[in-house]
């Protein structure tokens, strides 16, 4: 059973690659962007909640994403592996997954690191928001979101690194070498 974390900024192609390797290995894939886009369609309490937060590129409190995940992750057992991606998104979320699999007697595989300069993410955003549909796809959340990305989200690399789970890869130019250089590492464990 491997957990793996897919790691990076808004627009690094986290999704991108996660769809990859749901392709190649079966894994199961958590995208708590989409969980929470699905609970703002279905006009739950929880969505009526994250609206907030998300339109204006903050972060959903920690107590309520770690329940959320919890959740997410018991509803996909049995699997093979399980994809994080957008999660987690702080530091109390890192431990909280550590402690959350712990429970479940395993842990975090690997941290995959997807780098982009910031103005290659910027380019990227933009251009999804054309297509998207998503609220938060625009130049001022894209900014807002990439400040919070900075300042709450990025200290989790050396958080990883701490745990010796980090892999760091460039996360520009041919989607299908990123990819290749991501399996190696799974490959790898
Ligand atoms: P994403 O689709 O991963 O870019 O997430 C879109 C938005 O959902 C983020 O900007 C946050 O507002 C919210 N969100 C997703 N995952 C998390 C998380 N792990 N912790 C807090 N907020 C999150």
């Amino acid at each position: 059973m491997k957990n793996i974390v897919i790691f990076g900024a808004p627009g690094s192609g986290k999704g991108t690659q996660s769809d990859l390797l749901v392709a190649k290995y079966g894994f199961r894939h958590i995208s708590t962007g989409d969980v929470l886009r699905a609970e703002i369609k279905g006009g739950t309490e929880l969505g009526k909640t994250a609206q907030g937060f998300i339109n204006n590129g903050q972060l959903i409190p920690d107590s309520l994403m770690i329940d959320i995940l919890a959740k997410v992750y018991d509803g996909l057992m049995p699997c093979e592996g399980v994809i994080f991606d957008g999660f987690p998104r702080t530091i109390p979320q890192a431990e909280a997954l550590k402690a959350m699999l712990a429970e479940r007697g395993t842990e975090v595989t690997c941290m995959l690191e997807l780098d982009v300069p910031d103005d290659m993410l910027m380019e990227r955003l933009l251009l999804r928001g054309k297509t998207s549909g998503r609220a938060d796809d625009n130049e001022e959340t894209i900014r807002k979101r990439l400040d919070v990305y900075h300042a709450q989200t990025s200290p989790l690399a050396a958080w990883y690194e701490g745990e010796g789970k980090r892999h760091a890869i460039k996360g520009y130019g041919d989607i299908q070498e990123i990819n290749d250089a991501l399996c190696a590492v799974i490959d790898a464990e």
